[in-house]
């Protein structure tokens, strides 16, 4: 059966101009990622991971190229229809957490479904996150992975349609890595969530469904992984 398309990224460029210095984040990029997919895009540092997902997640626009997301063009939206994408369609789960320093956990997930269409029972998905006795703290008295947690609680919260992680084990132990890795995979299972991480560490790429390569702006690989390994079995 031919699985369904959720997004598609056509001849997608990005150039930062920076007074005489041009800088081609992007050239030419083009994929497609299906529902429902676990996709773990892998590159150096530099080679254009942060610039693909913010345009993907509506935060960045492209010099040139077209993102779809199912049948629609997000490239053709004017600010408030991309308001509306950003708050409704996706969650976004950053290297450094992002949290509200002066809300509890529980008031941090909150806050990013108060405005959303159709968000998910909150005391349910800190449940889900295994956070359900920190809901009262504030970041300061969490541990890093507990913080990363709230932060991937926050972004399933809203219902979005697909969640970008952008280097979410980039601040985090080892091993404290490896569980929030496994939470992404629990949550792409039990959601059915389409979920995108990208890493410079190359071996996280074994627990994708589909592995990009980025390297200079460019896509050098792009294949499915028949056989993913659960986080807990790489090493990296
Ligand atoms: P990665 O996430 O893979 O490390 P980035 O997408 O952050 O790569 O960056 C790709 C290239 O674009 C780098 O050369 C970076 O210096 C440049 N770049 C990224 N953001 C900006 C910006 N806001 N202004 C100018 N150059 C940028
Ligand atoms: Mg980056």
């Amino acid at each position: 059966m031919e699985k369904n398309k959720l997004i598609r990224v056509e001849d997608l460029s990005k150039e930062y101009k920076m007074g005489e210095v041009t800088v081609n984040a992007l050239k030419k990029v083009s994929f497609d990622i299906n529902e429902g997919e676990f996709v773990v895009i892998v590159g150096p540092s530099g080679s254009g991971k942060s610039t693909l997902l913010n345009i993907i997640g509506g935060m960045d626009t492209p010099t040139e190229g077209k993102v779809f997301i199912g049948d629609e063009d997000i490239t053709k939206y004017n600010d408030k229809s991309l308001t509306s994408y950003r708050r409704d369609k996706v969650g976004f789960v950053f290297q450094f957490y992002n949290l509200m320093a002066n809300l509890t956990a529980e008031e941090n997930v909150e806050l990013a479904t108060e405005i959303c269409k159709d968000p998910l029972k909150i005391a349910e998905v800190l449940e889900s996150v295994n956070l359900s006795d920190r809901k009262g703290h504030f970041p300061s008295q969490m541990s890093g992975g507990e913080q990363q947690r709230v932060a991937i609680a926050r972004a399933v919260a809203k219902n979005p349609l697909i969640l970008l992680c952008d280097e979410p084990t980039g601040a985090l132990d080892y091993k404290t890595g490896k569980s929030i890795l496994s939470l992404l995979n629990k949550i792409n299972k039990d959601y059915k969530k389409t979920v995108v991480i990208i890493t410079h560490n190359s071996p996280i790429s074994k627990m994708g469904d589909r592995v990009i390569k980025m390297r200079s702006g460019k896509i050098v690989d792009n294949k499915v992984n028949e056989n993913p390994i659960s986080p807990e079995r790489i090493e990296w």
